[in-house]
């Protein structure tokens, strides 16, 4: 039976609206999901701005939701129904040439089947049927004890972990982080877990508080120093340069940074995603005689997913920490806004 379902549906740039439509049951192998909580995320406030090169408008939005099984479709236990569930917005196909050597974040079923490997949108929305792919490598149930919006975090949390583990960082290791937008502040939080010390660079005082308010050792305006590449080196292994360094800004400027702090045979792991058609330049020097090595970071794998979902559900990262607002689903266009006016970290959507 289908059932009303209220949705944030984008029309164009900028335009957002709310509509009442209807959510057919699940297919054989989907979940649906009542949304209890949804996250925005610096994602959504970019399609908001300017669309996304895979959907067509009108489509749905918001992709980091958590709520309560209400129905299955042919093939999935109906144990699940009335369970509180987290789902990541994408699934690699298992069979695929990247699947088969582990790299499922690199997967190319998407390149098939757009809509059952990704679900950028329907988050944002009173139910959502989620993909089979999706189902069968990342629906997890989450503890009672741990409240719907900390598990909508499951998304950015493994992305930041697959950028952190590029980091290889060992106990006693000097991380350098560009960056303390959202990702920045995860990363932040999961490298003090695996024991490194953490530098961070942020312009914006407010941003920069909240890193050291969530474990950063060190915590710089790279806008007051003449050379911040002597700076931070000068904090890290007697001079010679933080071990790695992770750019989560998505700027050329501050991907050269990168490779300018990080020390000889250092990690420099290229997080932030840059405009279309931009490039860099890299002393071949650094490359060469210095050894480092420069790395991308791009989503996460099905094993960091479920990873997220174990640092969340034990509460190692909180919700809490990163919302700065609670909105309604018919407050959505509100919520995109102030996330893209930098009015907090991540704000709350309750349908
Ligand atoms: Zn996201
Ligand atoms: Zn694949």
């Amino acid at each position: 039976m289908k059932k009303k379902n209220r949705m944030a549906v984008i029309y164009g740039p900028m335009d957002m609206k709310i509509i009442d439509s209807e959510i057919d049951d699940p297919k054989p192998g989907q979940v649906q999901i009542e949304i209890k909580a949804a996250l925005t995320c610096g994602t959504d406030v970019k399609i908001y701005k300017r669309g996304y090169p895979f959907l067509t408008p009108p489509f749905p939005t918001g992709h980091e939701y958590a709520g309560i099984v209400t129905a299955v479709g042919g093939g999935v236990d109906p144990e699940l129904i009335g369970k509180k569930v987290v789902t990541s917005n994408g699934a690699g196909c298992q069979y695929c040439f990247y699947c088969k050597r582990d790299k499922d974040n690199l997967c190319e079923g998407m390149e098939e089947d757009y809509d059952e490997f990704v679900q950028m949108g329907g988050g944002f929305a009173q139910y959502i049927n989620v993909s089979a792919a999706i189902v069968k490598a990342n629906l997890m149930v989450i503890p009672d004890e741990v409240p719907f919006e900390q598990a909508a975090m499951v998304e950015p949390v493994s992305v930041a972990l697959h950028g952190v583990n590029k980091a290889e960082l060992r106990v006693g290791d000097t991380l350098c982080i560009i960056g303390a937008g959202p990702m920045g502040l995860l990363k932040t939080q999961i490298a003090k877990m695996r024991g490194a010390r953490v530098i961070m660079l942020e312009k914006d005082p407010g941003r920069l508080a909240k890193a050291m308010e969530l474990g950063a050792d060190v915590g710089l305006d790279p806008g007051k120093y003449d050379d911040i590449v002597s700076v931070v080196r000068g904090l890290c292994n007697d001079g010679r340069g933080p071990d790695a360094v992770i750019e989560a800004v998505g700027q050329p400027a501050t991907w050269e940074l990168a490779i300018a702090l990080v020390r000889k045979g250092g990690i420099v792991v290229e997080y932030g995603g840059c405009a279309k058609g931009t490039t860099i330049t890299v002393d071949t020097v650094r490359l060469h005689y210095d050894e480092i090595t420069i790395k991308g970071s791009y989503s996460a794998t099905a094993y960091e997913t479920e990873t997220a979902g174990t640092l969340l559900s034990r509460g190692l990262i909180r919700a809490e920490d990163y919302i700065s607002g609670v909105y309604s689903l018919e407050q959505t266009r509100e919520a995109l806004e102030a996330h893209m006016n930098g009015e907090g970290v991540k704000f709350l959507i309750r349908p």
